[in-house]
């Protein structure tokens, strides 16, 4: 059974198959890790980036990773949270369940997602940390057949740890990568 890594760093570092971008509805880059992103993967990325149509919150779609270490980034677009009851669980659910799907379809197993939607876009990581653990968790189930190494990769210590404790009272199997 495949079991999701948790560790702290910079995700345009990793040498995976696909890391996850936290992008906006335009997929044009922004702020926070999409900006980090695009600086990492060169102007290349743009300008696939402006084929693509842009995407609806929940939605993914992949592009090649150029100068990243990353072979191809998928773009995923997470909810604005307005307060928790406007859907933004669901639709954060189908972020990281519509990746993995994209990553699973691409023959892709070492798939890096960030923490979706806890920077500008003010998910509390409390919650969003159970709803990214949980879908994960229910794909890996789902999919055994498929062996996969999700990663996710916080961007601070106490990120981190947030997840580790609830990885930890969610019973779900995981492993902290140093
Ligand atoms: P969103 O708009 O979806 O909230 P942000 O990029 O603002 O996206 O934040 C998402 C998360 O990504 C935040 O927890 C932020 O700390 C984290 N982050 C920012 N830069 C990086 C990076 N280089 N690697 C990994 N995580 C990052």
């Amino acid at each position: 059974m495949s079991v999701i890594k948790l560790m702290r760093g910079d995700i345009t570092r990793l040498s995976v198959d696909a890391i996850v971008n936290a992008a906006n509805p335009t997929l044009l880059g922004g702020g926070g890790v999409d900006g980090a992103i695009h600086r990492a993967a060169g102007p290349q990325l743009l300008q696939e980036c402006q084929t693509l149509g842009g995407a609806r919150p929940g939605e993914a779609k992949i592009t090649h990773g150029y100068n990243l270490p990353a072979r191809w980034v998928i773009h995923t677009v997470g909810p604005i949270y307005r307060g928790g009851e406007s859907g933004e669980a669901e639709t954060l659910s189908r972020c990281y369940e519509n990746s993995l799907c994209i990553a699973r379809s691409y023959g892709l197993r070492t798939v890096a997602f960030p923490s979706i939607s806890t920077g500008a876009y003010r998910y509390p990581i409390e919650e969003a940390s159970r709803v990214a653990l949980g879908t994960i968790d229910r794909f890996l189930r789902e999919c055994s057949y498929y062996e996969m190494e999700p990663i996710i990769v916080l961007h601070t210590e106490g990120d981190l740890q947030v997840y580790i404790e609830n990885a930890e009272e969610m019973g779900i199997t995981y492993e902290v990568q140093r």
